[in-house]
């Protein structure tokens, strides 16, 4: 993952030019609007073959992401590793209406 993050960080960095306080929240902006395309497409799904679109806006949701990450020195492939040993320990119970919710910890 490292490797694939560093070159879209080199991408990123090559079209968009060099990091600022509001290209960061431009690319904030960006990962919101890519959520957006990948909840549209996915409700597409219910009706539609989506099987192409469907992993490419999940692509772009990952690439805004890398770049943000990129840019802000945040290596993502060990924030997932720490997070993930978090989300390992936690427990996770169903309520009424069928939600999934996180036990207190
Ligand atoms: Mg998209």
């Amino acid at each position: 993952m490292r490797e694939i993050q560093k070159e879209v960080g080199e991408w990123h960095r090559e079209k968009f030019g060099e990091t600022t306080y509001g290209l960061l929240w431009a690319i904030i902006s960006k990962i919101e609007e890519e959520c957006g395309e990948l909840s549209d497409v996915q409700c597409l799904s219910a009706i539609q073959d989506t099987s192409k679109e469907l992993p490419m806006e999940a692509a772009d949701v990952a690439i805004a992401l890398m770049a943000f990450c990129d840019r802000s020195g945040i290596d993502l492939e060990a924030a997932i590793r720490a997070k993930m040993r978090v989300n390992w320990c936690r427990e996770w119970t169903q309520n009424d209406k069928g939600e999934w919710v996180r036990e207190k910890e």
